[in-house]
């Protein structure tokens, strides 16, 4: 079959049909420039730092859909800075594109290390970040980030200054209640509180807010559901069949609240002998996997079972679990599959022509 011969024109026309990973509209003024030479095609297209965990995908898919068209010719795309500003959520006033639930049928599952782990994940990718340990059970953050410290408003009627992890905005309903207290926080006070930190904390703008909720699917992890207004929702589990049962009981409380549910994470899969590096099943493997084709739930990918892991998250080092090859990439892949979601969702109902997103 003969190909069409390149033109700027032509091949501007094909990118600027690719929906944005933000906003799922097609890319329009984001495609930067092109130059088509006798041989090579060169582009220019702009991201916001919303889609950075996934910039080298888009740019390889970019250039696949140009080759499908110029297989005889090079092809360059490069993926720059593009600007654009979250809106408000609501009459809340948090400016934010997406905010994510991480959520469990039962606690100890690794919550809150898959929590912390995607905040970083996103924020070493080059996305701004929040991270809400809104767990009120048993708010572990300060405990995994080594955060510890009160927050506190500048003057009565401003907004809380959350504290800073690395970067990343970081408040906690541990930073409430001396360590070791139990939280007796009940009903309209627990929300109010966990409300409060969502509308009054100085968030600044952000990509994401991570959430790290409550475990279970009782009153108080249903109604806070309800209360913040979540993007989506991502589930942690462990691989053994009972722990199964609760996801798929977080999943149900979801479904019923009609928040989507994003992913499923399986935490604790293969453990990898430190010793002799063989790979052990421990608690089963591939069940959350199976059980999320199934229920049509994206799979966001799994993290191993590593005592390395362990010690630094009890050491408040999570980030160190990034430099290291038997945790880090499955981290990273983790983040970058939640962008993909969030981007194919958005592609799939991009916003209606009377809601603009302002550029
Ligand atoms: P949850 O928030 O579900 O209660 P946490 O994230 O606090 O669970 O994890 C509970 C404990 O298990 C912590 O000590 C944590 O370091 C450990 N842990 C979590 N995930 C792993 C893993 N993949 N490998 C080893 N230890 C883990």
């Amino acid at each position: 079959m003969t190909q069409p011969e390149a033109n700027e024109a032509a091949v501007t026309e094909l990118l600027k049909k690719i929906p944005d990973p933000e906003t799922g509209r097609s890319l329009g003024k984001q495609v930067l420039s092109v130059n088509v030479s006798d041989s090579k095609i060169t582009a220019e297209i702009g991201l916001t730092s919303f889609a950075a965990p996934i910039r080298d995908d888009f740019r390889d898919k970019a250039i696949e859909l140009i080759k499908a068209q110029h297989s005889d010719m090079e092809v360059e795309v490069t993926i720059s800075d593009y600007q654009r500003r979250p809106q408000p959520i609501g009459q809340i006033g948090l400016r934010c594109k997406a905010v994510i639930a991480i959520a469990a049928g039962k606690g100890g599952v690794g919550k809150s290390t898959a929590a912390t782990s995607l905040a970083i994940a996103l924020k070493r990718a080059g996305s701004t970040v929040g991270l809400l340990d809104a767990d009120v059970y048993g708010p572990s953050i300060p405990h995994l980030t080594g955060v510890r410290g009160q927050a506190v408003r500048a003057t009565e009627g401003e907004k809380i200054v959350p504290m800073d992890f690395n970067g990343i905005p970081l408040m906690s309903i541990g930073f409430m209640v001396p360590p070791g207290e139990a939280v007796i926080w009940r009903g309209p006070m627990l929300h109010s509180a966990v409300t409060t930190f969502v509308r009054n904390t100085d968030w600044g703008e952000l990509d994401y807010l991570i959430i790290d909720m409550p475990p279970g699917t009782g009153d108080i992890a249903l109604s806070l559901s309800q209360l913040l207004p979540l993007t989506g929702a991502i589930i942690v589990c462990t691989p053994q069949e009972v722990a199964l049962i609760d996801a798929v009981k977080a999943v149900g409380m979801f479904h019923k609240v009609k928040i989507p549910v994003l992913g499923l994470i399986e935490n604790m899969s293969s453990f990898i002998c430190p010793d002799c590096n063989k790979s052990y099943d421990i608690f089963g493997k591939g069940g959350a996997k199976e059980y999320a084709g199934e229920a049509g739930i994206p799979f966001l990918g799994e993290i191993p079972l590593n005592i390395s892991l362990r010690q630094r998250g009890d050491q408040g080092k999570m980030m160190d679990n990034f430099d290291d090859p038997n945790v880090g990439p499955y981290l990273e892949s983790m983040a970058r599959e939640l962008v993909n979601t969030l981007a194919a969702n958005s592609a799939a109902n991009p916003p209606t022509p009377q809601l603009p997103v302002i550029g």
